[in-house]
């Protein structure tokens, strides 16, 4: 640390991600797509694009926002979009808790909302996960905080019923809730039809999971326009052109193709099935998840072994060493080929150490 970072960072934890390796690695860590962009993708960001890279991005993002709008029925109005969802749900603590103000969020979550909380100076009530590592819907009623809920949550996996997430929001009208959707489309029970119904309710989606564009760093939040202009004034205050060129045409295609994306999150959904019974099947217990992971632990080996006899064999998941899930492993689910190199690799490594 130098002596010039202002005090009121000096304590700061920065949020750590998985790892990015640039040698050949299977790549099961960071629940990105085995698939690549859809061929639209690949045609927006051609050479005519590249031309016009010498002018600045659109800052008000008008195609991609129509484009997004268009797909779940809504106006651009209530569309927001930031460089990766991380960029939108930094953008909502900041504006929706403010310095000092309150926020709540599952014990075990995603690990960014401790560091936002924490760098925009957000007093953060973090919620018990119950044994089972369910979220008690009951729990984040009438909280008078804002609340923060990944639907499904990361990294168990587990999603709240519509009628939960609904009661939560109803339950909360002074409050904004943000559902992070970051997976939602593995899982299928969204909770956008509600933005029309109620004020509060922000709903923050990626398209970095199921869209296959994690590189290009677009996500969005989709909420009644007031909220919407409320984030609006925030990044036109922070950074105007938070998005650039190339990924807004990127997610502009690849949002009107969701023909070839739903097949492809619908193998992965199949292929997530299949890995959850042969790691079963080889001495596994796991969450019941309802997203592009899965979250395992071994009823012998440590997961800690696990994680690092699978890296030597250039597989990487990935391994939390704190309290409650340092048993766990949560596995990407990649390709078929993928995973069954996974599964025999596991084999082997369980032959060796019993
Ligand atoms: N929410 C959750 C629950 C996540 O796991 C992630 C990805 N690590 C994000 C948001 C952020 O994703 P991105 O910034 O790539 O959109």
């Amino acid at each position: 640390m130098s002596k010039f970072l202002a005090p009121d960072y000096e304590s700061l934890v920065p949020y750590t991600p998985g790892e990015q390796l640039n040698y050949k690695v299977i790549k099961l860590n960071t629940n990105e797509s085995p698939f690549p962009p859809s061929p639209k993708v690949k045609d927006a960001v051609s050479g005519e694009l590249i031309d016009r890279l010498r002018l600045y991005s659109d800052p008000e993002v008008k195609q991609l926002r129509k484009a997004i709008a268009d797909e779940f029925g809504l106006d651009a109005e209530n569309v927001f979009v930031g460089n990766g969802s991380d960029d939108v749900l930094a953008f909502s603590i900041m504006g929706f808790c403010g310095r000092g103000g309150e926020m709540c969020c599952p014990d075990i979550s995603y690990g960014f909302y401790p560091v936002y909380a924490d760098i925009f100076g957000v007093n953060l009530e973090e919620i018990p996960l119950e044994d089972d590592f369910s979220i008690d819907a009951k729990k984040y009623c009438n909280k008078g905080k804002t609340v923060v809920i990944a639907n499904p949550n990361a990294p168990t996996g587990l999603a709240l019923s519509s009628d939960d997430v609904e009661m939560i929001i109803a339950s909360n009208p002074d409050n904004v809730v943000i559902i992070d959707e970051a997976y939602m489309d593995f899982c299928k029970t969204s909770c956008v039809d509600l933005v029309r119904k109620y004020s509060n309710l922000l709903v923050c989606r990626t398209f970095s999971k199921s869209h296959s564009l994690a590189g290009m760093r677009v996500g969005y939040g989709l909420a009644q326009k007031e909220l919407i202009d409320d984030l609006n004034k925030l990044k036109f205050s922070f950074n105007p052109y938070n998005m650039n060129s190339v990924a807004i045409a990127a997610a502009s295609a690849a949002i009107a193709d969701n023909d070839y994306y739903s097949k492809n999150t619908d193998k992965i959904i199949e292929t997530r099935e299949k890995t959850k019974a042969e790691l079963a099947a080889i001495g596994f217990e796991g969450t019941d998840s309802k997203s592009n992971f899965l979250f395992e632990k071994h009823k012998t080996i440590p997961a800690e072994t696990l994680y690092k006899e699978l890296r030597k064999k250039g597989i990487l998941v990935r391994y939390f060493s704190k309290p409650r899930i340092s048993d766990y492993l949560r596995i990407t689910v990649g390709s078929q080929e993928e995973m069954d190199a996974l599964i025999s690799a596991l084999k082997e490594i369980i032959k060796e150490l019993s």
